[in-house]
């Protein structure tokens, strides 16, 4: 989430906007204004707030409709290619999925109906291909949302079309076999889109999107062979099994050379009988050093990430990642004992293995 910054709060949803996004709208405009001075500036940055807002209300739609099915949004992101609001964890049902999904584009939908009856009256279908109606405010964004549904029903990934397709096959097909297939489907639909670009169409736009549909397939993919990876693989085949372990009752003063002496990123709390106390991040107890004297107790910088037993899968254990945003999670036994660390670093292995498959 770097890069970004927060406008707004909306029933508990952050927004934040991307610099990406800033930047492009810098681009349209210098454009505008030098085509038609500062009128036209002023005219081409209100429409661009103005389809801002509907982007904004697209991801709206997708997050109130998880809400519905107990899904929280924590934040919704506005990236220089359209916004992304990010869910808590995905959808069960492959039916949320596709309500979720829908939701969305659906609110572009309300916004086009309610322009065309309320303020762009006679605006006919074939009006939608008219360049000349970009010169009416109203009329230019009643096109931009007709666009907006256009583009992200797309039956690929990442728009909600490619979702929609998957929730659709998942609901007869294992979920990993239905992403994979909609990823495919998106693939084809992406070389469908490059080709087509060096025809008669010779469209740039088709050439970016098909490239941009293309890698979001890809991405999906790989995340779809990694899930599929994971579930079969325990916590115990997979995670770190030797580590440095600091007592609970070490002082800031004994970090430093506990802190050079291993190249972990993670550091576990334990007391003498190895029962869980805590987990702290390299930099957190650098920033410790920092800021306490030498002679405080260290654990009050450790914070109580949930561990996690040794027989959960792999799987469970990415989601979990994704919910609590931790890099690395504790595995403790039945009794409460530290025994071993699983994060990133072995995800990345499983996702390497499930490459190669
Ligand atoms: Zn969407």
């Amino acid at each position: 989430m770097k890069w970004s910054f927060r406008i707004a709060t909306v029933a508990g949803i952050e927004v934040r906007i991307h610099v990406t996004f800033l930047l492009i709208l810098g681009v349209f405009a210098l454009l505008f204004a030098h085509d038609g001075g500062l009128e036209a500036a002023v005219f081409g940055t209100l429409f661009f707030l103005a389809l801002f807002l509907c982007v904004v209300l697209h991801e709206f739609g997708h997050a109130f409709a998880a809400r519905v099915y107990g899904i929280r949004t924590p934040d919704i992101t506005l990236y220089l290619i359209g916004g992304v609001a990010r869910l808590e964890r995905m959808p069960t049902s492959p039916w949320h999925e596709l309500v979720i999904a829908l939701a969305g584009p659906a609110v572009n939908v309300a916004i086009a109906g309610f322009l065309w009856i309320a303020v762009v009256r006679g605006y006919t279908f074939a009006d939608l291909f008219d360049p000349r109606m970009d010169e009416d405010f109203w009329s230019g964004l009643l096109r931009i949302n007709v666009f907006l549904v256009l583009f992200n029903m797309i039956p690929a990934f990442p728009m909600d079309g490619g979702r929609v397709v998957r929730a659709l096959l998942a609901t007869r097909l294992p979920y990993a076999t239905a992403t994979m297939i909609a990823a495919r489907i998106g693939q084809v639909l992406a070389v469908a889109f490059v080709v087509a670009s060096f025809t008669e169409l010779a469209s740039p736009m088709l050439l970016v999107i098909g490239m941009f549909v293309f890698m979001g397939a890809q991405q999906e993919l790989n995340f779809a062979r990694l899930r599929q990876s994971a579930q079969s693989v325990r916590v115990a085949d997979a995670m770190l099994g030797r580590f440095e372990v600091l007592p609970d009752d070490i002082r800031v003063g004994e970090l430093t050379p506990r802190l050079i002496t291993s190249n972990q990123e993670v550091f576990v709390f334990a007391d003498e009988d190895m029962l869980y106390r805590g987990l702290a991040l390299r930099d957190e107890l650098v920033q410790g050093i920092r800021q306490l004297p030498p002679e405080a107790l260290a654990h009050p910088l450790s914070r109580n990430v949930p561990p996690i037993r040794p027989n959960t899968s792999m799987d469970e254990v990415l989601e979990m990642m994704q919910k609590s945003q931790e890099p690395c999670l504790p595995v403790v036994n039945g009794s409460g004992q530290v025994v071993g660390l699983v994060g990133v670093d072995q995800m990345q292995e499983l996702a390497r293995l499930a490459k190669r498959h």
